[in-house]
């Protein structure tokens, strides 16, 4: 894959500078992707903004729902954000998503869920949804001053991992810096790598780092962990992993690659450089959820709760993938997800009698 080639025409440069802050987007302009011929007869049309489902997000659980709602000839609009293809975007080598046994870099993959979709005659907005109106049918959707109007909506806009907002954190992204161990931890077999936080993902991604690195040193900014019991202790007994208390990153080291750290002791101030071939910033995820805080719930960790799989309090409004789900949060149960909420969206709205069943061909 060429580095330098977009695979996304509006992927717009990522704006990591705040610290402990989720991922902000850009300004790129919205483009409305041409549809491709094939798939089912009807197709919505192109300057149509009013569909059966409108689903917001374009990561693997809004694109896998795109292409289930377009083979049922519901004619989806994805409004997909301004940064394209969710958290995939952001991770080089996949190996665990199944189908492609000699792996797959993220953004190639979220192409072939992209041209799958539009296949089927999904029309794909890149831009972000502000504003949302779900107090009537049809819902209202906002992006880019336009409106959108649907019978049924799957929210599906994920969840960013939080960075520690250093200049360098952003340029070795990839290339020795990472927010996934199961995604990346591979890649640092017999090395020796940090893992910053002090939560359950931290203490879970540097147990799960043990099985490839020799040494994982895990950094927390106080001198107790936030985690579990149980892994606490995990991580104390594990021989692999030491830890360091009052300890956060000051900067990371590396022109091609992270070679070390700089580690500042948060009660006295002082620093050392360390050497280290990895860097796992654990300090948890923040679901975008904001749009839809006035009309659905959210949890007591701000993720959207379900009821039956997919529905929400709202009926016709669907949710999929890691915007209510903190607990697995892999490409694959994402995709899995918008598969089920494309199929109750379609239940649903022949339930109503809005759109015919294609069921049987669909699925
Ligand atoms: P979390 O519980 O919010 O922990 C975040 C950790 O990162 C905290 O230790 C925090 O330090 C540290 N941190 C935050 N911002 C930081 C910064 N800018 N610099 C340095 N350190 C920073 O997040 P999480 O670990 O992702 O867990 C989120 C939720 O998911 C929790 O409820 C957790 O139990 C759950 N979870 C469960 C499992 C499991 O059961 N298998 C696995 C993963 C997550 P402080 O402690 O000083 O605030």
């Amino acid at each position: 894959m060429d580095p330098t080639k977009p695979l996304f025409p509006t992927i717009s440069i990522l704006d990591e500078s705040s610290a402990g802050t989720q991922v902000e987007t850009g300004t790129a302009e919205a483009v409305a992707m041409p549809r491709k011929a094939g798939g089912n007869g009807s197709q919505p049309a192109e300057s149509s903004n009013r569909s059966h489902v409108v689903i917001v997000g374009s990561g693997p659980a809004g694109l896998t729902a795109a292409i289930y709602a377009a083979r049922a000839n519901l004619e989806p609009i994805v409004i997909g954000g301004f940064t394209p293809g969710g958290q995939l975007m952001i991770t080089s080598d996949v190996e665990n998503y199944p189908g492609f046994p000699e792996g797959i870099q993220g953004p190639e993959l979220m192409q072939k869920f992209r041209e799958q979709a539009e296949r089927f005659g999904t029309r794909l907005v890149d831009s972000d949804v502000h504003r949302v109106d779900f107090s009537g049918r049809p819902f209202r959707l906002w992006s880019q001053g336009v409106e959108y109007t649907a019978d049924s909506v799957i929210v599906a806009t994920g969840a960013s991992a939080l960075w520690l907002g250093l200049d360098n954190e952003t340029r070795l992204r990839g290339r020795g810096v990472s927010a996934c161990a199961t995604c990346d931890g591979f890649f640092f077999r017999g090395k020796k790598v940090a893992v910053v936080g002090g939560g359950d993902t931290a203490l879970e991604e540097a147990s799960f780092l043990t099985r490839f690195a020799d040494k994982v040193v895990m950094l927390h900014r106080r001198e107790k962990f936030r985690g579990s019991k149980i892994m606490q202790q995990r991580a104390i007994d594990n021989p692999k992993i030491d830890v360091r208390w009052n300890t956060e990153v000051a900067d990371v080291l590396g022109d091609e690659r992270v070679e070390g750290l700089r580690l500042r002791d948060t009660v006295s101030g002082a620093e050392e450089d360390e050497t280290m071939e990895g860097l796992f910033v654990a300090i948890g995820y923040k679901p975008n959820t904001d749009v839809f805080r006035d009309w659905l719930d959210v949890d007591d960790k701000g993720y959207l709760t379900v009821v039956d799989e997919t529905r929400t309090k709202i009926e016709g409004v669907f949710v999929a993938g890691d915007v209510h789900d903190h607990r697995y949060r892999q490409a694959v149960t994402a995709a899995a997800d918008g598969c089920k909420a494309a199929i109750d969206a379609e239940r649903w709205l022949e339930a109503q009698g809005i759109a015919e069943v294609a069921t049987a061909t669909a699925w």
